[in-house]
């Protein structure tokens, strides 16, 4: 029950309470196989920010127990991305640093008639679990003396068995109605190279012994974990017990699945492999690398996820409320800049090919702190080509033949007096105007973006490629779609736009932030160099240039 103390040793329970001060001690624990997805945000947010209420700790573990599918790029990524989101790990510690004392443990389990080797296939363990899937039937192993386990276990070690021959398994209940009580599988021997221990080890622990055996090890007062976990509390609570070690509180809260994307590492990393994205951080994916990469701060995910509680419901959140939580905390702190996105020439006929006003533009209409900027108005502006229209309505207020319209921020509106097709297209290649600089001007019912030609100013400046992003998925529910989440790929995601212009005050504010992002990147590796084991195998952090950026 939420609550209570699983802890029934007093002994054990003094002891922990002697380590801990009867502080609340956590752990983030990801398996190092993939970049850390907005899901995980909950989980940094939880574990980190229960602790920190508390006046606790919380660890960064590395659950580094499946060496096939463990990669250095993402260790260094997750301890990037933790400190990103503004949490510092009271310890990173692995899984894998406790190796030697949960080999001892198993022999421990096995001399205690707790755990067996045992030779089954996965065919005839599913078979001996039958067609209703009940009770379960004992193999031949599960009788051997305990003896013989032990010698097989020693095999196991010694690199006699290939993968799948022998597992060390649990002697757990056979007879409960709980499937994780059916004598989970504690080693398996695999043939791989693990990223810290090398070849040292042919058999690694699985999950279910590892997880909370060390919890149990780093004195975790609380083990929160997702609501999937539910059914092996009492397994994880049965082993704890069975090896008289002291037992954490296993809590359970509902993850968060953002509708409309993917929130598995696996899946995304076969989008990565197969070209649907550029790679992990491709900005339509809601890994935090890409929300980072979008320029999403980490104040606003937190934000976000704080508004969503830590019930144990699973919740199911449109993409539309993220986005709505962003567009909130980015409100009053972005800086606005004009852009023409396809740029259409606008000749202001009535003033003098020199004539030049240097507009004072505030970077946030209501939020003068932020400060202005200087941009050039001249003779030859660019509008974009969708403000302009030949067909003019009663319900459309911008830029028409004979009709006027406001500038943001420009002293004058303007108005159009004739235009210029190609007539090889029939597109409209050049408009003409009048500046309302004299007697009432017009009252412009609506105000367009702007970029004014001035080469001494460098304005405008010229952008090579925009990319505008669209969801990735057609529908709310990807997983649902046949034969599989792939087929509810949106196959037009990006769209490409050459040749947009910018005003130029782009320069001096992506200066600052490519400087900030340097700045940023170098104080990162600087710290995760400093970490004993992160990076150890041989991988250099990169160098990061400014286009890399
Ligand atoms: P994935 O299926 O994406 O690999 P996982 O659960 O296997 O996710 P882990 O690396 O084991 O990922 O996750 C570390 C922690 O983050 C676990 O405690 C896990 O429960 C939690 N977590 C993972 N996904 C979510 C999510 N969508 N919402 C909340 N917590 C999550
Ligand atoms: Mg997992
Ligand atoms: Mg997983």
């Amino acid at each position: 029950k939420p609550g209570e103390n699983p802890q029934t040793r007093p002994e054990l329970r003094e002891q922990h309470l002697r380590v801990t001060d009867g502080q609340v001690w956590t752990r983030f624990p990801p398996e190092p196989n993939g970049y850390l997805h907005i899901g995980h945000s909950k989980a940094i947010f939880v574990n980190f920010g229960y602790a920190a209420h508390h006046g606790g700790k919380c660890y960064l573990r590395f659950d580094d127990t499946n060496p096939e599918k463990e990669e250095a790029r993402y260790f260094e990524s997750i301890i990037e991305v933790v400190r990103w989101l503004g949490f510092e790990p009271w310890k990173i510690t692995y899984s894998s640093d406790y190796f030697d004392q949960l080999y001892d443990l198993a022999i421990e389990l096995i001399k205690r008639d707790k755990a067996y080797v045992c030779h089954c296939t996965q065919e005839q363990i599913k078979a001996d679990r039958g067609e209703k899937i009940s009770a379960p039937k004992a193999c031949v192993h599960r009788s051997r003396p305990i003896q013989e386990s032990l010698d097989e276990f020693k095999k196991m070690t010694d690199g006699y068995y290939r993968p799948k021959e022998a597992n060390l398994r649990m002697k757990m209940d056979l007879t409960d109605g709980n499937p994780q009580m059916w004598d989970l599988t504690a080693y398996r021997v695999l043939d791989a190279t693990h990223h810290r221990t090398l070849d040292k080890w042919k058999i690694y622990p699985t999950y279910d012994y590892t997880h909370c055996l060390v919890d149990s090890f780093e004195n975790i007062s609380h083990s929160l974990c997702t609501t999937e976990f539910i059914a092996s509390r009492q397994s994880y609570e049965w082993l704890c017990d069975a090896l008289d070690v002291y037992k954490p509180r296993q809590s359970e809260f509902g993850r968060l699945n953002l509708q409309g994307t993917i929130n598995s590492k696996r899946k995304i990393l076969q989008l990565v492999d197969e070209g649907y994205v550029s790679g992990w951080d491709d900005p339509r994916l809601y890994t935090l690398i890409a929300l980072r990469r979008r320029g999403v701060p980490p104040g606003a995910i937190l934000s976000f996820v704080s508004t969503l509680g830590v019930s144990t419901a699973a919740s199911n959140i449109q993409i539309a409320r993220f986005e709505q939580t962003l567009r909130q905390y980015l409100e009053g702190s972005a800086p606005r800049l004009f852009m023409v996105m396809r740029p259409l020439k606008v000749i202001i006929e009535n003033v003098p090919d020199d004539y030049l006003v240097m507009v004072d533009k505030p970077f946030h209409p209501k939020n003068p702190q932020l400060g202005s900027s200087q941009i050039p108005f001249t003779r030859t502006i660019y509008i974009d080509a969708d403000d302009f229209r030949l067909e003019d309505s009663k319900d459309y207020f911008r830029l028409a033949p004979g009709k006027s319209v406001g500038l943001f921020q420009a002293p004058y509106p303007i108005t159009c007096t004739s235009y210029k097709i190609d007539s090889a297209t029939g597109e409209v290649t050049e408009v003409f105007c009048r500046l309302e600089d004299s007697g009432t001007p017009p009252k412009p019912k609506a105000y367009i973006q702007w970029v004014a030609e001035h080469a001494s100013s460098g304005s405008p400046v010229r952008i090579d490629e925009t990319r505008i992003f669209h969801p990735l998925f057609k529908s709310d529910n990807p997983l649902a779609a046949v034969p599989d989440f792939k087929a509810d790929i949106n196959s037009n995601s990006m769209e490409v736009i050459k040749g947009a212009m910018v005003e130029v005050s782009f320069w001096p504010l992506a200066k600052r932030s490519i400087a900030d992002a340097l700045e940023e990147a170098r104080a990162r590796s600087a710290k995760s160099k400093a970490i004993p084991g992160a990076g150890s195998n041989g991988a250099d952090t990169p160098e990061i240039t400014p286009e890399q950026l």
